[in-house]
């Protein structure tokens, strides 16, 4: 478990707590001295192997504590009145009952802004998500990211769900999802600013097209490429856009990236994107910042199709390691006179629905 400390918090700041502290930390938040102080509250639970005796022996991990853990956090959650910001980041194992966090529809706030949810345990079918964002605690929800590992909901479940959500978090302008499409019926209707989702679908897409807000910033996942399909059916949802991502370019050469972006040259307001970059070698001799496209001739070619673009945040993925996963060169280029690079902090998918920029390195 970390707990980000609220103090003078900057980005990345936590605290690891080992297993022995974080009961105690939960039930100190349930003090009503304490529970009042509280406006942000961060948490990130440990990764969960499951129940399997076997599987935790051979891994060297603690014994399952995830439902006991998160019994302590709804305890702890449903006790701070001026709760304004909350991340729950769960790594539990799988709950089959889909029982876990209903607390969140019971939280005593009445000034929460921000939710974000990344949850791996259960599936958030649409009765549990349908309880849980319209508790009368999520009325003042300005931002909400909302991650699960959902199933598959049943195509004309959509009209009842739009129906059913515009009486639900009236507020929201900021929404970030996976892969459930349950919360689609947010976007029609409410003037969504931001919005960050798995990949374009002909859902989202009629989802956007009644969005009574201007769309600025949009980041899918994968298959950005959709975006190209459905700008060419009906670009107005995106007319407002000023930045998008993420690009995906693997290997690629600058006259396919110039020809692959060039659609967006109708997206008269794109001012920033993002892209994931990974150049490949093709030798063990070869230079691999020789081969990376993103140079001065590419920007200035991309200048000519996107007469705004001012910023390109990109992660060039430069090592994959089985056991500490991608890692990646984050940076920025930036014009003002000219082209200039950058290398800056590592930043999130939220990050960039967000805009917030990340942080040059000297
Ligand atoms: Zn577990
Ligand atoms: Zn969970």
């Amino acid at each position: 478990m970390s707990i980000t400390n609220t103090k003078d918090r900057r980005p990345g700041d936590s605290m690891v707590l080992d297993t022995r502290r974080q009961p105690l930390v939960l039930r100190t938040l349930v003090s009503p001295r304490i529970a009042d102080l509280v406006t942000e509250f961060r948490i990130k639970f440990p990764y969960c192997v499951g129940p399997s005796k076997l599987l935790q022996s051979l891994l060297l991990v603690d014994r399952c504590l995830c439902a006991d853990l998160d019994t302590r956090l709804g305890k702890a959650l449903t006790s701070l009145p001026n709760l304004q910001v909350l991340h729950i980041n769960c790594l539990f194992c799988p709950d089959e009952e889909d029982t876990r966090h209903r607390y969140l529809a019971d939280l005593v706030t009445t000034s929460l802004r921000e939710l974000c949810l990344y949850c791996k345990c259960s599936r958030i079918r649409i009765e549990k998500s349908q309880h849980i964002l319209s508790a009368p605690c999520m009325q003042s929800v300005i931002t909400l990211d909302w991650i699960a590992s959902g199933g598959r909901v049943r195509p004309d479940v959509y009209d009842v769900l739009t129906h059913t959500y515009r009486k639900v978090l009236p507020l929201v302008t900021k929404l970030r999802y996976g892969r459930t499409v349950d919360l689609e019926g947010i976007v029609a209707g409410r003037p969504i600013t931001h919005l960050g989702c798995h990949t374009m679908k002909d859902g989202l897409h009629g989802a956007l097209s009644k969005n009574t807000g201007a769309l600025n910033r949009l980041r899918v996942d994968e298959n950005w490429s959709n975006i190209n399909f459905y700008m060419g059916r009906d670009p107005e949802p995106y007319r407002s856009l000023r930045h998008f991502g993420c690009f995906r370019f693997i290997g690629c050469a600058s006259n396919y990236i110039l020809k692959q972006m060039l659609p967006f040259a109708i997206l008269e307001h794109l001012q920033s994107i993002e892209v994931f970059n990974h150049t490949i070698r093709l030798s063990r001799t070869e230079d691999r910042e020789e081969r990376n496209p993103w140079k001065v001739s590419l920007l200035d070619s991309l200048y000519k199709q996107h007469r705004r673009l001012k910023k390109i945040f990109i992660k060039d993925l430069v090592e994959v390691n089985k056991l500490t996963g991608e890692k990646c060169d984050c940076f920025l280029w930036e014009r003002r006179e000219s082209w200039e690079r950058y290398s800056v902090s590592q930043f999130t998918d939220w990050d960039m629905v967000l805009g917030f920029e990340p942080q040059v390195v000297h």
